[in-house]
Parts: structure tokens; C-alpha cells; sequence
């Protein structure tokens, strides 16, 4: 009876105070939020509560929401942008090596990049592989070239050094030749051969193929489970540090299901700080289908929660369409199988495709499957295709498929000059005349095999089309606004995974993921967005990453 009585009043004194009950956990105020919302409000302040946004406003409106338990975050002028999903991100397979792996992303000079080799070569366990993966080109060094073996060497004499540019070369030195038993040509993958220098001399280099330069690096040795999953966690803060609160993993090469055990293991351990929506590749040419409804059949789409979700096939379908401009009818044919069976379950599709010119053959594939099954509402998507044409764009349109688009041209922006002219480099990638037609543009890096993971420095890229040695290749009519290419990074990337309801935008209802920078995104010089980091980035109103004045 007593008992009763007192939660009786426990209860009125509750409903008494509903203030106390709906103040926020966390308020910022005296900022400059970029909602990215339809009309590109910014507002001072905004609220949160239970992992989403309440309210936005002005500081006055926000403070005086704030109870005694509120956490208030002054942002003195600071900007706040929506946390930033890139759409085409290999976290999965970058993050499984980042904790044992050497990163040349954003070094400026090959003596910096040499410097981070010989750190390693002290830091890690005395021995250890020192592997540079990728991420990284001649370009962004002030030597512009390539590094000797003798180079290598001379930083770490007792360690084996790897390191791989793009997918066609790779430098060891004679530690890491003997280490993985490599005494000739014959001991190389398939099609790897030895480079030479303009004298004849072997340069201690391998070239080749993809096929090639993937199967050397699976002699690698593979960094154990624990070192996997600290990899894990360390590169999602590593891109919470640069504002990064979601990435749609487009699966990839050499990813096998044992390779997804350190980030699930992440997840059920409640560490995610990064949003991931992952698809699947066909990995055995020939038995894609086979392989891919074993691997999904208890696996629906849409399964996962928030931090987690399975995101359907894609970027590699399957081997024989993967990279070849000529698909056999056969090949056509397997693949449609595929898809088909895909969009009879609902499932997303992105699809990796180089070229415009042959573009065709898999916008055929997908038009045939949507008379079938309508893909209008599956979010498919195509990666890349950096020259696609106004014809492939209203094909795009029509089927309801988006397109994600990474700075490929920020690396590859000369190499694509000499090959198609500089003409032609003016609307490459025509991203303004896709947001025209209607096609859903994501935005994103393609790291970190290819290309930096840095998601300011393919913003710079968008906005002022040069290369990184600085050169200036696309025209003003392909260039977008500072607040469409943010646009790209957050609401267009967000569509991809069906999440553009639930983030991306900083709304009251929405995730409250964001992302408070250390410059203004908006007004800061053009050539000084490449160098904007967060200071302090949260995941459903939780602090992920603090620097400088909030650590
Ligand atoms: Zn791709």
C-alpha cells in the first residue's frame, strides 16, 4: 500500500515536470549549421535527444531548452555540416590492414612518404612486413616519381617493404622477394612481370595486370584477427577525424566472408563509429549465382540495424563483366541471371563500369530485368563511369538507377587528357547535367586501394576539377556549387542504402550525426577545403572524435 503510494507520487511528480523530462542531452549553439535541408537553411544551434535532432534554431531558442543535465557545446562561430557518407568507400577490406599497414595518403614528397616507412620500420614489431597498399601517386610528391628500391631499403634495411601503386606495379625489396620465395619471373603471379629500367637492369619492381598485382599482394602475408579488428576501429575514427559518419562499402577484390568476422565482431561489440551499408561480390568466376544465394539466403535485404546493414550485391557482379568493355552473350547472359533473381528479392545492385562507350551492354541487361521486375524503387546504382553521356545519364534516369561518383580524376585527371583529350576532360564527370536529368549523384573516393579516403579532398576536387599536381582539367559547366557537392557527400550518398529519410541532413528527426570543422566549408579559399578536418564529430549524438578545443 505504501509502496504503491509513493510511486504514485513519483509518477504525478514526473508528469508534473514534463520540461525536466524533454530537455535535451546535448545542445550546440553559437554556430553555423549547414542543415543541407531542402532549401539549404543554416541555423545557429540545434538539440538532441535520444540519438536525433529535436530542434534547430537560433542559439536563444536552443539555450533556453537546455536542463541541468544538458551538455552545452559552444561552438564559437564554428560550422556544423551533416556527418558525411561517402558512397563508394572499400572500408571493409582498408580497415582489416590499417593497423598494420603504412598509409601514404596525403603525403606531400616522397621523402615524407619514405619518412612514414622508416616511423613504421621503428614502431612495429622488429621484422614486420612494411606494406604501402595504395592511396597514393606520383603526382601528389613535389618529385613526382616513383621510389628506388634502394630508397626503401635505406629506411628499413631488416624489414620486407611492399609498396603497390594503383593495380599495375609493385616495388619490393630483396627482403620481401626472399620472404615470399620470388627468385624469378616464373615465380610471379600469372601476367607479373619483372620491371626494367631504360638500361635493361632489373629495377626490383613488378608490373602487369590487375590479375596480376592482386594475386602478389594475396601472397602478402594477412594480419591476424586481433590486429583486424583494431584495424577496424582505428580506421573509422580515423574517418570520424575527417568527418565521415557513413560509408556504403561496395565489397571488392580478394574479400572473402572471413574477411567481414572483424567488422561484425566490431559491431556486436557495440563499437561502431561509422555507419556501414555493405554489398556482396561474386568472388568464384562462373558460380556467382551459386555463391551469391548461399550467402544470402538468410541474409534479407535491408537486414542489419542502423550501424549495419546489408545492402545487396555489387560493386562486382561478376568476374566476366567486371572491367571488360566485350562481354560474350554468355557472359550477358549469366549476369542478367543474377540481377534478376536480385531484383526479384529487392535488392540493391551497384555495379562498377569504366567506360561510357560500352556502357550499353549493361544498361541493356538492366532495361530487360526492369520490364520484368520493376528496379525503379531498388536504388541501384553504377560506380564510376567518369565520361558517362547525356543518353547514359536519361537511360540512368528512366530505370531509377543513381550513380556514385568518386574524384578518380583528382589521380587519373592527366592520364585521362592523353587518352581522350583535353576536350573531352572539360565535362568528366558531368555531375550538373546528371543533378538536371534527375539521376541521384553520391559522392566518394573509391579508397584506399586507388585513391584517398580523405572526403575534403575529393570536396576540393568537385569544386575546382584539379588534378592533384594542381592542374585544372574540368570546365565551369560541370562544376557544382559548394553546397551541391556537400549536397553529393550527404543526402545524394545517403539515397544509395535507402537511408536519405534517416540522415544526411541535419532535420529535426533525424540521426544526429555531425560534424563540427575546423574551417568553413562554405567560405574558406577553394584550395583550402582539402585541408579541413573535424574537431569534433558525432555518431546518433554520441562524441566520436574530439580534437583541439573539445578534447
Ligand atoms: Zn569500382
Amino acid at each position: 500500500m505504501k509502496n504503491t503510494f509513493v510511486a504514485l507520487i513519483v509518477a504525478a511528480m514526473l508528469a508534473a515536470s514534463p520540461v525536466a523530462a524533454q530537455s535535451p542531452e546535448t545542445v550546440l549553439v553559437n554556430g553555423k549549421v549547414v542543415t543541407v535541408d531542402s532549401q539549404f537553411s543554416i541555423r545557429q544551434a540545434i538539440a538532441i535527444r535520444d540519438g536525433k535532432i529535436t530542434v534547430t534554431g537560433s542559439t536563444a531558442d536552443v539555450q533556453k531548452l537546455a536542463g541541468p543535465a544538458t551538455r552545452v557545446i559552444d561552438l564559437q562561430g564554428r560550422t556544423v555540416i551533416p556527418g558525411l557518407i561517402d558512397s563508394h568507400l572499400h572500408a571493409i577490406r582498408a580497415a582489416l590492414s590499417f593497423s598494420t599497414e603504412v598509409n601514404w595518403i596525403g603525403a606531400p614528397s616522397l621523402t615524407d612518404a619514405l619518412g612514414r616507412i622508416r616511423d613504421a620500420a621503428r614502431t612495429m614489431k622488429p621484422g614486420a612486413w612494411l606494406i604501402v597498399a595504395g592511396g597514393w601517386n606520383v603526382q601528389q610528391f613535389k618529385e613526382n616519381r616513383r621510389p628506388t628500391q634502394a630508397e626503401l631499403v635505406a629506411v628499413a634495411p631488416n624489414n620486407p617493404v611492399y609498396v603497390q601503386l594503383g593495380y599495375g606495379w609493385a616495388m619490393l625489396t630483396p627482403l620481401a622477394s626472399k620472404a615470399l620465395n620470388i627468385n624469378s619471373e616464373a615465380d610471379l603471379p600469372s601476367g607479373g612481370r619483372f620491371e626494367k629500367d631504360a638500361g635493361g637492369k632489373l629495377t626490383g619492381a613488378v608490373t602487369g595486370g590487375q590479375g596480376a598485382i592482386i594475386a602478389l599482394f594475396d601472397k602478402l602475408p594477412r594480419p591476424g584477427f586481433d590486429d583486424q579488428v583494431e584495424g577496424t576501429t582505428r580506421f573509422f575514427r580515423e574517418l570520424n577525424r575527417l568527418a565521415v559518419t557513413g560509408v556504403v562499402d561496395p565489397g571488392g577484390n580478394n574479400l572473402t566472408p572471413d574477411d567481414y568476422q572483424a567488422l561484425f565482431k566490431v559491431w556486436r561489440d557495440g563499437r561502431m563509429t561509422v555507419r556501414v551499408a555493405y554489398s556482396l561480390c561474386g568472388q568464384t568466376p562462373g558460380s556467382e549465382l551459386e555463391e551469391l544465394k548461399s550467402w544470402t539466403a538468410l541474409l534479407p535485404t535491408g537486414f542489419g540495424d542502423q550501424m549495419l546493414r546489408f545492402n545487396g550485391l555489387g560493386e562486382r557482379i561478376t568476374a566476366a563483366m567486371n572491367n571488360n568493355d566485350r562481354p560474350t552473350e554468355s557472359d550477358k547472359d549469366r549476369y542478367y541471371q543474377i540481377v534478376k533473381w536480385a531484383a526479384e528479392r529487392g535488392m540493391p545492385i551497384t555495379m562498377h563500369w569504366g567506360r561510357d562507350g560500352s556502357v550499353d551492354q549493361l544498361l541493356t541487361i538492366f532495361e530487360r530485368v526492369n520490364r520484368e521486375v520493376p528496379i525503379g524503387n531498388l536504388r541501384w546504382s553504377i560506380a564510376h563511369l567518369n565520361d558517362a553521356s547525356v543518353q547514359s545519364l536519361q537511360r540512368m534516369k528512366a530505370l531509377g538507377i543513381g550513380w556514385t561518383v568518386q574524384d578518380a580524376m583528382y589521380f587519373g585527371g592527366e592520364q585521362f587528357v592523353q587518352q581522350s583529350g583535353p576536350e573531352a576532360a572539360r565535362r568528366v564527370p558531368p555531375v550538373n547535367t546528371a543533378a538536371k536529368i534527375g539521376v541521384t549523384v553520391g559522392a566518394g573516393t573509391d579508397a584506399h586501394r586507388v585513391a584517398s579516403y580523405n572526403p575534403f579532398t575529393a570536396l576540393q576536387w568537385f569544386i575546382d576539377g584539379k588534378t592533384v599536381a594542381g592542374v585544372a582539367i574540368r570546365g565551369p559547366e560541370e562544376t557544382p556549387t559548394r553546397a551541391d557537392a556537400l549536397r553529393f557527400y550527404t543526402m545524394g550518398s545517403a539515397w544509395f542504402s535507402h537511408d536519405e529519410q534517416t540522415r544526411g541532413s541535419l532535420e529535426v528527426g533525424k540521426l544526429a550525426d555531425l560534424a563540427v570543422l575546423s574551417g568553413d566549408y562554405l567560405t574558406v579559399p577553394v584550395d583550402q577545403i582539402g585541408r579541413i578536418e573535424s574537431l569534433l564529430t558525432m555518431v546518433a549524438g554520441k562524441i566520436v572524435y574530439a580534437e583541439g578545443p573539445y578534447k
